[in-house]
């Protein structure tokens, strides 16, 4: 686990190959997302690390209910109690009313190369035991809720990767937290720098694309994505050279 902060109030905290993010003010700590089941003893630890409480935790935002952003969930909310948002469709993904992610042997399958072998590896250990993991306690946001929470973010749906991804914004420290709308590395990409994950792992490519081109008009100045580094800078000229 290493913890970077990147503004005021925001911390990322890279985990098993994801990201996940604190929003910390005096109201308490936003968490977003949640890393996969085996970093939960950090996602904990990087709470207090910060100098917070457990129960300073006011809810998890959720980008996506894919298991490398939803892992320490289930702790959170047994022993916490803490709530969980995420955008109205991904409420149902979620509770698993359906199942937009690749499969143990999907992976396996695709990714016969050294690097995929062992990322595949690295995956399946931080999820031994919990790939039938759901959120049932998933709630839809609503802006109210939202705006009364650490940080004040707002929500800003980036459809594609899953149907109901959602992305976050902070406007008071321009922060974006793009989560797997659009990355800046991951162990199975070539290169590092804005771009999407490979297309198997995006439920609906071209629409991955679309919500990517539209986070452009979003008027922020650090971008905190799902897998990578978080970088700094005009986005919406860094999207233009990536996207188009
Ligand atoms: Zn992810």
């Amino acid at each position: 686990m290493k913890i970077d902060q990147v503004s005021e109030s925001v911390y990322v905290v890279a985990g098993t190959n994801v990201n996940w993010a604190l929003v910390s003010d005096d109201r308490g700590v936003t968490l977003v997302d949640a890393g996969y089941p085996g970093d939960t003893g950090d996602v904990l630890k990087s709470v207090r690390e910060i100098g917070h409480d457990l129960a300073d935790v006011a809810a998890v935002l959720v980008t996506h209910a894919h298991l490398d952003h939803i892992g320490a969930i289930p702790t959170l909310v047994e022993q916490l109690g803490v709530p969980v948002y995420t955008g109205a469709e991904e409420v149902r993904h979620a509770k698993r009313e359906y199942l937009q992610q690749i499969t143990p042997v999907q992976m396996v399958q695709r990714l016969g190369t050294r690097r995929g072998i062992v990322w595949v590896a690295q995956t399946l250990r931080v999820c031994a035991g919990h790939i039938g993991m759901s959120v049932p306690t998933a709630q839809a946001l609503d802006a109210e809720v939202l705006a009364g929470l650490p940080g004040g973010l707002i929500e800003v749906p980036t459809p594609g990767h899953t149907n109901g991804h959602t992305a976050y914004f902070m406007p008071g420290e321009g922060v974006l937290f793009s989560g797997d709308a659009l990355v800046t590395g991951h162990p199975l990409l070539l290169e590092t720098g804005l771009q999407l994950l490979p297309g198997f792992f995006n439920h609906d490519e071209p629409g991955t694309l679309a919500s990517a081109r539209g986070l452009g008009s979003v008027d922020a100045d650090i971008l905190v994505p799902g897998h990578g580094l978080p970088i700094r800078g005009d986005l919406a000229r860094q999207l233009v050279e990536f996207a188009g």
